[in-house]
């Protein structure tokens, strides 16, 4: 199974325009009709060129929210119930709408990936606790962290209470998990974006320190769903990653490619890149532990159902950024991923007092 790669154009903002528009969802003439599987763009050394890049799916500007969750998102959700791991992420030029995807607005309708995952677990395991009259039990749980220059943060904690170098990370049966984050339960959906809102304002107020630095940091949800029967415990994460925007900061110009050495692109963005080349020409060495995130997403080992949104503006004054996300996303598109059913444990049979520890296992970083 490979990792699914799904492109998606965002609409244009007020101030861009319609003539500024170079990227297109076009269809290969194979796909049932009315869904597009192809993106194409303007070569930016000759206009009357393009290049035409085949995914998964692609979903043009009037793409709606539902559409995505309905398509890319729901299907996941009964692998996971099944005891298999889902790994979402959103990659993309910062400004492409990664967070509008995964987190979304405040309106139903404008409600992004994550809430409506959540909203989905729970109407299933209403319905399991219901079709098996109440002998299975099915607990949600979440943490929610950040990793910014290769820090792990957690960002159930205040800013303030951090410690600046942050969590670290060790490698547990072959999944790599941050030690010392913070496993909040959540029984309902009021419960998961009240905890989920309150996150996002820690993000956002370690923003004000630092310039630009939600566009420079991964935010990485894991939630983790436990099905317990008198017997057995199942457990299954999904996990819902925004990523740090890919722009190469080098190049202040989109047009030129004028390149500025003060600052970088992201490096761990770097690494993940690295990592995808090696794998897509099966090189014996993967370089996953030269960072954090690619540690935590360790894309092609052990990750379950992966599904990449690809975000992708439309307009040209993101040609060269856009070109090579696409560059990226085709190679991702390649990665075979092993999909590792996660087996049902024996649940030990403990004292009233221990009830707490029962199939308790540890968050894992990545699915
Ligand atoms: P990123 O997280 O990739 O930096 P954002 O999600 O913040 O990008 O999106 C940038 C801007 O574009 C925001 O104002 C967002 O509301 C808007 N936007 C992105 N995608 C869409 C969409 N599909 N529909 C409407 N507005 C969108
Ligand atoms: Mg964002």
């Amino acid at each position: 199974m490979s990792v699914r790669v799904v492109a998606r154009i965002r609409p244009l903002l007020k101030l861009e325009l319609e003539r500024d528009v170079i990227v297109e969802a076009a269809s290969s003439g194979n796909e049932p009709l009315g869904s597009p599987s192809v993106i194409r763009i303007p070569n930016p050394k000759s206009d009357t060129e393009s290049f035409s890049f085949q995914f998964n799916s692609v979903y043009a500007q009037e793409a709606t929210q539902q559409d995505i969750f309905d398509n890319e998102v729901a299907p996941t959700v009964k692998h996971l119930f099944n005891g298999f791991d889902v790994t979402l992420f959103a990659y993309g030029v910062t400004g492409t709408g990664k967070t509008h995807t995964m987190r979304g607005g405040k309106t139903l309708a404008e409600r992004g990936v994550i809430p409506r995952l959540l909203s989905s677990i729970y109407r299933r395991s209403r319905k399991i606790e219901k079709d098996t009259a109440g002998t299975t039990e099915v607990q949600v749980s979440m943490s929610y962290y950040e990793i910014y220059n290769d820090r792990v943060y957690d960002l159930f904690e205040p800013p303030e209470k951090r410690t600046p170098a942050g969590l670290p990370i060790r490698d547990n049966n072959g999944k790599s998990m941050v030690v010392g984050l913070t496993e909040r339960p959540c029984t309902s959906l009021k419960d998961f974006e009240l905890l989920y809102d309150q996150a996002n304002v820690n993000r956002s107020t370690s923003a004000t320190k630092l310039n630009a630095h939600s566009s420079r940091s991964h935010a990485i949800l894991c939630v983790k769903l436990s099905q317990a029967t008198d017997t057995h415990v199942r457990i299954s994460t999904a996990s819902a990653i925004d990523l740090a925007g890919s722009e190469d900061n080098r190049r202040t110009d989109n047009n030129k490619e004028r390149l500025v050495e003060s600052s970088n692109i992201n490096k761990s963005l770097f690494v993940l890149a690295q990592c995808v080349e090696a794998i897509s020409k099966k090189q014996p060495r993967i370089p996953y532990r030269e960072s954090k995130m690619t540690r935590i997403l360790s894309l092609g080992q052990n990750n379950g159902l992966t599904v990449m949104i690809l975000n992708l503006a439309p307009v040209r004054s993101y040609h060269l950024d856009t070109l090579s996300s696409l560059n990226f996303a085709n190679r991702t598109k390649k990665i075979e991923v092993r999909e590792i059913e996660n087996e049902p444990f024996f649940r030990i049979v403990a004292k009233p007092a221990d009830e707490a520890l029962c199939g308790v296992r540890p968050m894992t970083g990545s699915a």
